[in-house]
Order: C-alpha cells, then sequence, then structure tokens
C-alpha cells in the first residue's frame, strides 16, 4: 500500500491509502470524494472531522474502508513508528540547520557501492515527510538515510521513533526557524531528540552551542552514545582535526589514523558537508584511503533542481536530468500533471540505477506509475527499460541509449507539449534538454518556486485559517512570468487571483487557469471578453456599473460575479462612501449580477507615520461595507489588505487579504525581509573583457572615464532587459563571482559595461544582476524607486527559468 497524504500525487489509485489530516489551512477531508472518483478506496479519517453530512455520503461508498482515528497524523506517524521497528538495519539520522539534504544525498552516492540505500526523497524531512520517507523502506534496503527537519519544540520526540537512528549527524546550526523557539540553545536541544537512542553522533566541534548540549543534555539521557567530534584547525588532540588549502583536505586522528584526500568542491559549506561524509564513512569502517578517494572522485554536485524551460515548437521542458530514482519520478510525474498549460504530455526516461530492487519488479511498478498518466508519448532510453517493454503502455518507443535516441529521434516530434526529462546522471540527458530547448541570448530571469511556495506560505500563516487569499498576478505577476506562476497558485489552492486588464485574465485560462480571477481595469470595449472567459469585473464608478448593467442586459441568460471597490483616501479608483447605497440599490436590482466582494485600498500601508490615517480609512471601509451589505441583503467577502498591511495590520484583515510583492520576495515594511526567501535572481553573462589603459573612455557620450588602467567586461544586459539607465556610471554594480562591480559608462540599450579590475573573470562567465546576495531593494535605492519598478521593468524578452529545488 502507498501512503497518501496529499490528494495531488495520488499515482496508484487502488494501491493507495490517504491520511485525511487537518492543517492549519487544508482539511484532506474535503478530498475523499475527489479520492474516491479516481478509484482510492482506503481512507483514514479524524472522527472529529466527519460531519453527519459526510457519514452519510461516505457510507454510500460500499467498496471503501474507512479507519476512524482521533488524529490522522498521528496514526500515520505511528503506522511509520511500526514499519521502522521491522527493519534491524543501521540507519543514519541527519539534522541540523544547513546541509541536511546535501549531505544526505552524497552519503547516498557515496556508500551506494556497499550498501542497498534508502533515503527521504528530495528534503521529506518533515512530520508528514518523514514518515512518507521511512515507508519505503523494504527487505532489499540494507541501509537507511534520513533527514528531520523541525520548526516547534516537541517535533523531534515524534520524529526519533519513526527513524529510529543507529548514527547521528549534526550538521550545523543556523538561524532558519528561529522564531519558533525561545532560543538558539533551546532549538539545538530540541534537535539533539533525534540522538536519544543513537549509537553514534558525528558532528562539529566548532559549534560551541551543540558541543555544550551534548554534553549537557544528550549524555545525561544517552550516556553510552560515542560521540565522535571534528574541528577544523588546531583543537583536542582526541579528536578528528581538518585542515584544508583549497582541494586538499588532512584529516587525522590520534587512534584512526590520518587521511589526504583531494576534496570535488572548495566552499566552505561543502567543505564542512564533505569532512561529515568522510568522518561517516570511516567510522562505518570504511578507510582505505584509496577507496575513499575514488568514492569522492564520484561526486556529482547535489543539484535537485527540477527547471521548466521554455522548448522548441511551443513545448515546455520539466528538465529533471540529475537523477533518477522512484520516489523522485513519483514527485517529477505529479509536476508533469501540473502542468495544465498544455493537453500533450510527454515522459522520457532513462533507466533506474541503485534502485536495490529487483528489475522485474522495478519495471513493473514504474510501468504501472507511467501508465497511469495517460501520457501521450512514452520513451524509454537504456538498457533494463529496453528489456521490460511489455510492463509499458502500447505505444512507447524504447531506445538502447542516450546516443541512440539523439541519432533517431528528430525534434519536429514534439510540438505543443509538456515533455518531462528524467534520467539517472550516467545518461547524461543534459544532451537531450540542450536539443529541445529554445535557444535564447544570455540574460535570464530565474524563479524559484520552492521559494515562491514559502514565501505564499508565509503570508498565509498570517492571514490564517478564517481569511481567505487573492493574490495579484497583475503586469506579468510582478514580471515572474504569470502563467507559471498562477499554476502554482492553483496547485497551492489559493482562494482568487487578479490582475489589471482583460487580456492578462485571457492568457491565465488559456493557461488552464480555474480559480476566481478580477480584473482591476475593465472597459466597455473587454465586456464580451470577460464574460466569455468568466473573469470578474472590479466595478468602480457609477459609469463603469451602468454600462456593466446595459452589457449585462442586452444578454438575460448571463449572470456575473462582480467586485465593488470603495475609495476610502487613496483616491484612485472606487466609489466614495456616500455613493454606496445608491450603488447598492443599483445592484440590488439587477439578480444577473452578484457582488463576490468589497473592497479598499490602504495608502500608506508600509509607512508608521500614516498609521492614523489608515486606521481611519478602515473605519470608513467598515462603514461602506455596512451601506452596502444592508442595500443588498448580502454580505460580500471584504477585504483591504495589500502585504505590507498583512504585516503591519493583521488586525483589518477581514475574510480576505490581496497578496502581492511579499509573494515575490520583497517585503515592503522591510520589517521582516529575512523571513522570506529570494524569488527571483536576474543573470547574464560576459561577452567580452578587455584591458582599456588609463585616460581612455567606456560608451557613449565617452562618460567612463579611466583613471588607471582597468579591466572592463562588457555584459550582454542593456536599458531594453530592464537594467535601467540610471544605474550606469557606478551607481550600480552587479555580482562577478561573489564580487560586486561597479557599472562604468552609461548603459546601452542591450549592453553595459562593468569595471573587472582586480575580480578573477573570464569570458561567458555568468553575472548576476539582482538575486541572492545582491537584493532588488538595494538596487531599488541606489536609483531612487522602488522594487516593484525593478520587478516589473524586467522586460519580456528576458527569459524566465522557473526551477524547484
Ligand atoms: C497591486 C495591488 C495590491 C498588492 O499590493 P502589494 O503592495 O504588492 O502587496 C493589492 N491591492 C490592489 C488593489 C492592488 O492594485
Amino acid at each position: 500500500m502507498n501512503w497518501i497524504t496529499d490528494s495531488r500525487q495520488v499515482m496508484v489509485p487502488e494501491q493507495s491509502i490517504f491520511f485525511a489530516i487537518r492543517g492549519e489551512r487544508h482539511d484532506g477531508h474535503q478530498f475523499i470524494d475527489e479520492l474516491y472518483e479516481k478509484g482510492v478506496r482506503q481512507f483514514v479519517v479524524e472522527s472529529a472531522a466527519i460531519t453527519p453530512e459526510r457519514r452519510a455520503a461516505w457510507a454510500a461508498y460500499c467498496d471503501a474502508t474507512f479507519h476512524e482515528v482521533p488524529n490522522s497524523l498521528q496514526a500515520l506517524q505511528e503506522q511509520a513508528v511500526a514499519h521502522r521497528r521491522q527493519f534491524r538495519i543501521p540507519v543514519i539520522g541527519i539534522t541540523g540547520s544547513n546541509g541536511k539534504t546535501i549531505v544526505k544525498e552524497w552519503l547516498t552516492q557515496l556508500l551506494s557501492p556497499t550498501f542497498g540505500v534508502v533515503r527521504s526523497p528530495k528534503s521529506y524531512n518533515s512530520q508528514v515527510g518523514v514518515p512518507l520517507s521511512v515507508r519505503q523502506l523494504n527487505e532489499t534496503h540494507t541501509l537507511g538515510i534520513f533527514e528531520a527537519g523541525i520548526s516547534k519544540p516537541h517535533e523531534m520526540q515524534v520524529l526519533e521513533p519513526i527513524i529510529r537512528p543507529t548514527i547521528g549527524i549534526f550538521t550545523n546550526i543556523g538561524t532558519a526557524h528561529d522564531e519558533g523557539f525561545r532560543s538558539r540553545k533551546q532549538k539545538v536541544a530540541e534537535k539533539l531528540r533525534l540522538f536519544t537512542r543513537s549509537e553514534v553522533l558525528v558532528y562539529r566541534q566548532d559549534y560551541p552551542e551543540i558541543d555544550e548540549e551534548v554534553n549537557l543534555l544528550l549524555k545525561a539521557v544517552n550516556p553510552s552514545i560515542r560521540l565522535v567530534r571534528w574541528h577544523m584547525g588546531d583543537g583536542p588532540a582526541t579528536e578528528f582535526s581538518a585542515s584544508v588549502v583549497q582541494h586538499g583536505l588532512h584529516l587525522q586522528h590520534p587512534t584512526h589514523g590520518a587521511w589526504s584526500l583531494q576534496l570535488p568542491f572548495a566552499d566552505p559549506a561543502s567543505v564542512e558537508n564533505l569532512i561529515h561524509c568522510v568522518v561517516t564513512l570511516i567510522i562505518m569502517g570504511i578507510t582505505d584511503p584509496a577507496d575513499l578517494q575514488a568514492r569522492l572522485n564520484r561526486l556529482r554536485p547535489v543539484s535537485m533542481r527540477l527547471e521548466l524551460k521554455e522548448g522548441i515548437n511551443q513545448c515546455v521542458l520539466i528538465d529533471d536530468s540529475y537523477n533518477n530514482d522512484v520516489a523522485g519520478l513519483q514527485l517529477a510525474l505529479s509536476f508533469l500533471q501540473q502542468q495544465v498549460n498544455r493537453d500533450r504530455k510527454v515522459v522520457i526516461l532513462s533507466d533506474v540505477l541503485q534502485s536495490g530492487q529487483k528489475e522485474a519488479e522495478l519495471y513493473a511498478h514504474i510501468g504501472r506509475l507511467i501508465s497511469e498518466q495517460h501520457l501521450n508519448r512514452f520513451i524509454g532510453i537504456g538498457p533494463e527499460l529496453s528489456r521490460n517493454t511489455h510492463y509499458f503502455p502500447a505505444g512507447s518507443q524504447f531506445y538502447a541509449s542516450t546516443e541512440a535516441f539523439l541519432a533517431e529521434e528528430s525534434p519536429d516530434r514534439y510540438r505543443d507539449s509538456v515533455v518531462l526529462v528524467k534520467g539517472a546522471r550516467a545518461f547524461s540527458f543534459e544532451r537531450i534538454v540542450q536539443r529541445l530547448q529554445r535557444k535564447f541570448h544570455g540574460t535570464v530571469l530565474e524563479i524559484n518556486m520552492d521559494a515562491l511556495t514559502h514565501n505564499l506560505n508565509y503570508y498565509r500563516r498570517k492571514a490564517g485559517p478564517e481569511t481567505k487569499v487573492m493574490v495579484m498576478v497583475k503586469a506579468f505577476a510582478y514580471g515572474s512570468g504569470s502563467a507559471e506562476v498562477a499554476q502554482l497558485l492553483q496547485f497551492q489552492r489559493v482562494d482568487y487571483l487578479a490582475v489589471a486588464y482583460a487580456d492578462e485574465g485571457v492568457t491565465l485560462r488559456q493557461n488552464g487557469i480555474e480559480l476566481p480571477v478580477m480584473v482591476m481595469n475593465p472597459s466597455p470595449e473587454t465586456f464580451a471578453t470577460l464574460l466569455e472567459y468568466r473573469l470578474e469585473p472590479e466595478i468602480y464608478s457609477f459609469r463603469i456599473l451602468r454600462e456593466w448593467i446595459g452589457f449585462l442586459e442586452a444578454r438575460p441568460q448571463e449572470t456575473s460575479s462582480v467586485h465593488i471597490k470603495i475609495d476610502t483616501g487613496m483616491h484612485r479608483l472606487g466609489f466614495r462612501p456616500d455613493e454606496l447605497s445608491e450603488a447598492g440599490a443599483l445592484l440590488a436590482a439587477q439578480p444577473q449580477i452578484r457582488v463576490a466582494s468589497v473592497f479598499s485600498h490602504l495608502a500608506g500601508a508600509d509607512e508608521a507615520r500614516f498609521n492614523a490615517f489608515s486606521r481611519e480609512q478602515y473605519q470608513q471601509f467598515i462603514a461602506g461595507t455596512e451601506t452596502l451589505a444592508n442595500v443588498l441583503g448580502y454580505c460580500p467577502i471584504r477585504h483591504l489588505l495589500n502585504s505590507a498591511g498583512i504585516v503591519r495590520f493583521p488586525e483589518f484583515k477581514l475574510d480576505m487579504v490581496r497578496l502581492g510583492i511579499g509573494l515575490y520576495g520583497v517585503e515592503a515594511t522591510q520589517q521582516e525581509q529575512q523571513l522570506l526567501r529570494t524569488v527571483g535572481t536576474l543573470k547574464t553573462v560576459i561577452s567580452q573583457i578587455k584591458t582599456v589603459p588609463a585616460g581612455e573612455t567606456v560608451g557613449y557620450s565617452r562618460s567612463g572615464e579611466l583613471a588607471h588602467k582597468a579591466r572592463i567586461g562588457t555584459l550582454a544586459l542593456g536599458y531594453a532587459d530592464g537594467f535601467d539607465r540610471r544605474l550606469g556610471k557606478g551607481v550600480g554594480s552587479v555580482l562577478v563571482n561573489g564580487t560586486p562591480c561597479p557599472t562604468i559608462g552609461n548603459v546601452c540599450m542591450d549592453m553595459a559595461m562593468v569595471d573587472l579590475t582586480g575580480v578573477s573573470a573570464n569570458e561567458g562567465d555568468e553575472v548576476i544582476v539582482f538575486g541572492e546576495g545582491a537584493p532588488i531593494s538595494a538596487m531599488a535605492r541606489a536609483i531612487g524607486t522602488i522594487p516593484y519598478e525593478i520587478l516589473t521593468g524586467v522586460s519580456e524578452r528576458v527569459k524566465r527559468v522557473f526551477y524547484k529545488e
């Protein structure tokens, strides 16, 4: 039986049991009917969630079984504990603030030659993710590697018996999730609960908080645990001491021995993660330096990114060419099914290497997964798939190798489809991606979809379960790409979308978006379009109201939902409060029209100096909504707050909030910026580098005068791409290999020049214009504007690349 907690991820319905979990915003019980329709027959439900109506409805599902429990999440966790108990194999449990997933992936790569490894898929490390990860354990495995992450106290004691690690790794401690804990100390202490029954714990002694709590707390509850500590540089002679010069690692232990190894990666975070791995291998008995080195040499960077790229012939590519395992395949297939903007779906898949499963069993399972997807085409690449074609739908095609595929397949066969390209590293599927990808010039805006989800959830938590969320996807979703962002929002089940103009709404509909959409600037020329695409106009004046009524009266069979805007002080669009009883009377007389919502907008939500004004706007708004509701005889949804308002005036959140810039990673009040994640990274490349003598000038109007001989880099980015001309002449800078380099001379239409003197850089190197380490807000400040303008200014000719971590 597969355990399912997300109704959107059912793969083989008849073999699935659904745990209906009630979360902060979602109630799994809502999806039982839908799942029954799909063929699921086993459900775990909570007594408290079974209303009489539900009981009656479910009674009709005679062939389904409902297991009634007090708490479904707890039931899932208990099942996982029982499952774990059946296996007496070594299990590595990993926690810490950063690096958990990388250490897990690298240990898997390093240990796979020796063990049949099962690990958490991606970063499944939560209260739900850990049980699902451990569920994968079966007889073929000889080692488990699972990660655990927590965000509040008492969570780890639940995860401990599920993972029951024999070997523990505590990667490090940082600030992530600090808000859930009283202190850093408490956070460390909570995380250490993962190791209360472990035999060994590996950690880095240079973190005094970890070392202290291990000795104080962990030793008290688990006195027999063996501590394997390592530190950088000199330190206690009883431990592993490490020294690193560039790629060379020298590791030494008074009794275990000494090793000199070449590390494949040399940045500090990778080095720390690698030493955790090497120390773990040594204590597991893999001590031969040549063997260790051989394993390290095969290590690959962990890029679990799954990228959405524009393909040739109107295709969309899902590039997942880094690895291939069954759990990852399920996630990728579910992501494929989320792509509702193309009707045709194609999968190109390689053999699954090192699954630990018997070949026939493995491919029977994968064949079932693939058959469930109702694909238009399936292409299998590799000798194993080619031997097991009978498990796959008729019409599937098979190739022995990537070369054979590239030689025989014509790219013209791919049109108007979503194509998932998923392959194990050894198959080099990046060559397939290159073939099918649309070529573009070197500037891209990368959008991190996991960061978007993080930010959405951040504001949802603030809004609370009772308040709906409308997301503003106007202006190409603040420059991020409206169709893809809207798809993600639909998948995450937001309540409403809003755009500025009808044609933006049409784009959403044409890309498979079914959510209700408000259009803020309707005009009579677009009325027919609004009706045709079920878009809901904002009505802000008597003129537009009368026009809309007149339009509908000529189409008596049609109905429409509208949104009434009240002007409470912004003085942009909207009815004055004293106009509302008349407007309400006009609306009430129109049975064709339903007022879906009523709203207003704060003029200074982000600034404390306008607090009194904001409160006054709120009062006016409440009074206005009451007037309107009285005349209408019903209460439309009320909403007032934008992103800044959600942070600063939670008491005004009413029935719905309107999330904008915060979703895209900019916290407009700057109070909680560190709790959001960066969504967009604008990248370009260096087209040419030249050394220019002192006294020369760079660029138009000879404005960039050189006082010294300088190395000048020309970037493939200009004001036509959205790199504002005001950023020229040293006002702005870009990150080149981590170093900020100022512009020199005027920004041109398609190019800009930067001063690379003293910076190591080559032609073709990647340059970060904004993103992690180069905040949009700093760029905005430099030229006296706001982040909104920078974001929406990235021109549409710059390709958007979407990825998941
Ligand atoms: C754009 C917009 C928002 C969102 O504002 P942010 O500051 O980006 O959160 C909210 N309401 C209305 C009416 C808007 O036009």
